[in-house]
């Protein structure tokens, strides 16, 4: 039946996230230390604008996932204040803000239920505060969703969930780096994610509470990250502005045969090194950062015309409404 195979009105549905993750986290990733303080919002205050022009250029709708911390203006207060700005004014153009939990832990599901609760309770109060409206979606630092979390958003009554990363290669990946980096004795600060993820579905589901990877009954979908259907390769935005246009054009090629398209970017992956102050010891780990902004945003550009040939943009929240009333 058509009706089941596509979207509302036939259509594919493309969503586009942001994960804005604070210098601080790529500090603990790459086994830095703690990250120079002026850095603290430096993707908040230059790419995530950025972003925001790109999409009122062409007209899309986005979601953005805020670490609550970055607006607590008790931690942070003026730079607090002005993020607290910076989101509204995306509400007000019509974007999502999403829970990407307080302070972004990476081992936040290995934490215990209380603290899990706590984190993502307090990212909801600072969003609520903002948004002036309750907030539907979730997504957990590294990728990696546990029970406790499904819990607490099932509690909130949240939507969806969009933290599920099926893509195996992705973890070996990060599982060979991570081993590189504690042989260099500069243990990384990420933590490797449960793998029974790699099973989950790749497209939309209901999860189950207790196994968020296996189909269930949970009162909150989960809107998987993209990867291409048989080969499963990951279709996220940091992989995509990297690779050479032939594998670029390929891999959202291949992603038409999906029909839902859940297309995850982080604020960094709009960052300029030299414009925005960025020290030689993060670019010298990090390969995006020694790209120019121009090249990344021609890139950005490329894929959203592709994908948008084949798509129709939605928020999450509204592609999560879109898979509730199908699995209904
Ligand atoms: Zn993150």
């Amino acid at each position: 039946m058509a009706r089941r195979a596509r979207g509302p009105g036939g259509a594919r549905l493309l969503s586009i996230s942001i994960d804005v993750d604070p210098v601080p986290c790529y500090y603990r990733i790459h086994g830095l230390g703690p990250a120079p303080d002026e850095l603290r919002d430096v993707v908040m205050r230059r790419c995530v604008p950025r972003f925001a022009e790109l999409f009122a250029r062409r007209g899309l709708p986005a979601t953005f996932f805020l670490v609550g911390e970055d607006l607590d203006i008790g931690a942070l207060g003026g730079r607090a204040r002005a993020a607290r700005a910076l989101c509204a004014d995306l509400v007000a153009a019509g974007h999502e803000l999403g829970n990407h939990s307080h302070t972004h832990p990476y081992e936040l599901a290995r934490l215990p239920a209380d603290v899990v609760a706590r984190e993502i309770a307090a990212c909801d109060a600072a969003l609520r505060e903002v948004a002036r409206r309750p907030t539907a979606g979730f997504r957990a630092p590294g990728y990696d969703l546990s029970p406790a979390m499904l819990a607490e958003l099932a509690r909130l009554g949240y939507a969806y969930d969009s933290s599920v990363f099926p893509a195996p290669g992705y973890y070996a990946a990060k599982a060979a780096v991570m081993a590189a980096l504690a042989t260099a004795g500069r243990p990384s600060g990420a933590v490797m994610t449960d793998p029974r993820h790699l099973l989950a579905p790749a497209d939309p589901y209901r999860p189950s509470m207790t196994s968020p990877w296996r189909r269930g009954q949970a009162p909150v979908v989960e809107l998987p990250i993209a990867v291409t259907p048989w080969t499963r390769a990951w279709a996220i935005g940091t992989s995509l502005l990297l690779a050479p246009p032939w594998l670029r054009t390929r891999v959202v090629a291949a992603m038409a045969g999906r029909r839902f398209f859940n297309l995850e970017l982080h604020g960094i992956d709009l960052c300029d090194a030299d414009l925005d102050g960025i020290p030689g010891e993060l670019v010298a780990r990090q390969p995006d950062l020694r790209r120019p902004l121009a090249a990344k945003l021609a890139a950005l550009d490329a894929v959203l015309d592709q994908a948008l040939a084949t798509f129709e943009p939605v928020l999450l929240r509204d592609a999560a409404a879109w898979v509730h009333r199908e699995l209904a």
